[in-house]
């Protein structure tokens, strides 16, 4: 990775002021943030429970959302709509990782040729971490994107590697 970065960043002619690199978890399936250990209660959220997104790698906000909503869990007694944002805004993210992983450099530049302008004031209008409105409006307008979508999840190679895959049992949605 470090090389390929390098020739790119020789090929634009750009000189780095510093690299900055770190190990990054990845979401693979929502999992309970609630734990009962040895007679305690342990909530996870952030890295430590892996709500990042696989698209940007980014855990910032999602990890903020997860402390949010098990502070809400534990005000209210109840589990938190903040959490099913939150497992709703991960899978999505999931689903798009899937979509794109395998791409080849023509899918790619295929995907910016389909972007009208409207699809791009959509981008433009939505960050990523409101996926949801996002990807539904870029498909209104320009509904090739799904078919490719559709077309990658059903011919792309699989997401995560299985090498990456846990051996977690299967949550119930309110976990
Ligand atoms: C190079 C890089 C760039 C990134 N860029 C972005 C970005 O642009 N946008 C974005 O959204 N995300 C980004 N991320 C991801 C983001 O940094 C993490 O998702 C986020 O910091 C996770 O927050 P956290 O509080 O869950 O975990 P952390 O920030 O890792 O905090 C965990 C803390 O627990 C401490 N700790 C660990 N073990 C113990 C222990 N046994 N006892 C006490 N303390 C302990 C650690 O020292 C650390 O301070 C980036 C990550 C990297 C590596």
């Amino acid at each position: 990775m470090r090389r390929a970065f390098t020739t790119f960043l020789q090929e634009q002619k750009l000189e780095p002021l510093q690299f900055q690199e770190g190990r990054i978890p990845c979401y693979t399936g929502w999992s309970p943030c609630h734990r009962r250990l040895s007679g305690g209660d342990v909530y996870l959220v952030g890295d430590a429970a892996g709500h990042v997104k696989v698209t940007t790698v980014g855990g910032v906000v999602n990890g903020l959302m997860g402390a949010a909503g098990v502070a809400d869990t534990i005000v209210t007694g109840s589990y938190s709509p903040i959490l099913k944002a939150l497992r709703q805004e991960l899978d999505l993210h999931l689903l798009i990782r899937k979509v794109l992983h395998g791409w080849s450099r023509q899918d790619y530049a295929r995907l910016l040729k389909l972007l009208n302008d409207r699809a791009r004031v959509s981008l433009g209008r939505y960050h990523r971490d409101e996926v949801a409105k996002l990807l539904f409006l870029v498909v209104l307008n320009q509904p090739a994107l799904l078919l490719m979508a559709l077309r990658s999840l059903l011919t792309g190679s699989s997401f995560p590697p299985s090498r990456l895959t846990d051996s977690r049992s299967k949550v119930s949605p309110n976990e």
